[in-house]
C-alpha cells in the first residue's frame, strides 16, 4: 500500500513563501496530477515528496511511514523529470537497468525487469542502441521504463512529456496512462497543461500561489470549479464571466436578461462555458454581436460583444456566421455557475 499523505507542508525560500501549508492525501494506486501555472509551487511540492527539498514545516508520509527525514533513496519512489537524464554513453538496456545495478540485483532479475519494462514502453527493439542515438520521444520512453523497472510503490513525474512534439505527446500520454494503470503504482504528475491533466488524472489538484485551490476528479473540476481561478484556468477557451445585478430574491439581471440564481447578499458574477451555449431565437438568450469568427473544424469559435463584455461561444460549424452578425445565445440552464466577486469562490 502506498498512500501518500502531505500534512501541513510549507516551504519558504528566504522571505518568499512557495508553499502555504498544503494538506493532501493521495490514495494507493491513484494517479494525481498537480496542475497550475508556472511558479505556483507544484515542482517544489513534488521535490519535497521526493526528498530533494526539505519542507520548512509539515510532514510527508508514504505507505504509513513518515519519510520527510529520510533521504530520497529510502522513500520507495522513482522519478521521471522533464530533462529525463538518460545517459547517452550507455545502451538503452543499461539505462533501464541502472537503478537495479545500483541495488546489486541478480542478473536474471535485471534481465526480466528490463525486458518487461521495455516491452511495456514499446522499446524492446532499441535495447542494444546507445541512448545518445535516440530521438527525444524514444529517450523519454527509456526514462519512464527506467523508473518502472524499479517497481516503485510511488512514481513522481515532473512535466515528463514537455520536450516532445504535439503528436508524440498525445501518443505517449495514452501509453503512460495505460502502463501506469497496469503497474499498480501510486503516481503524482506535475504539469501546467490542462488537457494533459484532464486526460491522465484520476484526480487533479489545481494550484495557485502556493495553495491547492481544488482537488477533484477531472470532470468535477471542469463542471464545478470551486473558484473563479479554476474556471478561468481549466477549459480552452476558458469560462465566460458577466456581472450580475440582483433584482430580487434569487433573481438577477445579466446582460439585459432576467436570470434565476442563488439567493445571496454577496455580489456575484455569472459564468458559463463557451460550449454550453446554444443559438436561440432573438430575445430568448444573451444578445451578442460577433467580432471574430474562428473555424475549428467541427465547431466554430465566435468571440462576441455581450453588453460591452468580451464573450466566447463554440457553435456548430454548419451555422455560417460572420463578424457583425447578431446572435442570441441561450445558456444551458444547468451549466450556469456563479462566483463571489470578492472571494472568487463558487456560490450555489
Ligand atoms: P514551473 O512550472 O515554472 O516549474 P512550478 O509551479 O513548478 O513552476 P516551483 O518550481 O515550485 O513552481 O516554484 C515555486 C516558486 O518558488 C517560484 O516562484 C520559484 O521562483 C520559487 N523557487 C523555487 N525554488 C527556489 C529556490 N531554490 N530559491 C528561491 N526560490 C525558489
Amino acid at each position: 500500500m502506498a498512500e501518500i499523505q502531505i500534512k501541513g507542508v510549507a516551504k519558504s525560500f528566504g522571505a518568499f513563501t512557495a508553499l502555504h501549508s498544503v494538506d493532501m492525501t493521495i490514495s494507493d494506486r491513484e494517479f494525481m496530477v498537480l496542475l497550475g501555472a508556472s511558479g505556483c509551487g507544484k515542482t517544489t511540492l513534488l521535490r519535497i515528496i521526493a526528498g530533494l527539498e526539505t519542507p520548512t514545516k509539515g510532514e510527508v508520509w508514504i505507505g504509513g511511514r513518515r519519510v520527510d527525514h529520510l533521504p530520497p533513496k529510502e522513500r520507495g519512489i522513482a522519478m521521471v523529470f522533464q530533462n529525463y537524464a538518460v545517459f547517452p554513453h550507455l545502451t538503452v538496456f543499461e539505462n533501464i537497468a541502472f537503478g537495479l545495478r545500483m541495488q546489486k540485483m541478480p542478473q536474471a532479475e535485471v534481465q526480466r525487469r528490463v525486458h518487461r519494462c521495455a516491452e511495456l514502453m514499446h522499446i524492446e527493439q532499441l535495447l542494444k542502441r546507445y541512448s545518445g542515438q535516440l530521438s527525444g520521444g524514444q529517450r523519454q520512453r527509456v526514462a519512464v521504463a527506467r523508473a518502472l523497472a524499479m517497481e516503485p510503490e510511488v512514481i513522481l513525474m515532473d512535466e515528463p512529456l514537455s520536450n516532445l512534439d504535439a503528436l508524440l505527446r498525445l501518443e505517449m500520454r495514452s501509453e503512460l496512462k495505460g502502463v501506469l494503470a497496469e503497474s499498480k503504482t501510486t503516481a503524482i504528475y506535475v504539469t501546467h497543461d490542462q488537457v494533459e491533466a484532464m486526460s491522465l488524472a484520476d484526480r487533479i489538484s489545481v494550484m495557485n500561489g502556493g495553495h491547492i485551490v481544488q482537488s477533484a476528479d477531472p470532470v468535477e473540476v471542469y463542471r464545478n470549479p470551486a473558484a473563479r481561478f479554476v474556471a478561468g484556468f481549466i477549459g480552452n477557451p476558458p469560462m465566460n464571466f458577466l456581472p450580475a445585478e440582483k433584482v430580487g430574491s434569487g433573481r438577477y439581471r445579466v446582460a439585459g436578461t432576467d436570470v434565476a440564481g442563488p439567493d445571496t447578499d454577496t455580489r456575484i458574477d455569472y459564468a458559463i462555458r463557451p460550449e454550453d451555449l446554444t443559438l436561440a431565437e432573438p430575445g430568448q438568450g444573451l444578445a451578442a454581436t460577433i467580432r471574430v469568427v474562428e473555424p475549428l473544424g467541427a465547431h466554430t469559435l465566435v468571440t462576441c460583444d455581450v453588453d460591452g463584455a468580451s464573450f466566447r461561444a463554440v457553435i456548430d460549424s454548419d451555422s455560417r456566421v460572420n463578424p457583425g452578425d447578431r446572435l442570441s445565445l441561450a445558456p444551458m440552464a444547468d451549466r450556469v455557475r456563479w462566483f463571489d466577486k470578492e472571494t472568487g469562490l463558487s456560490v450555489q
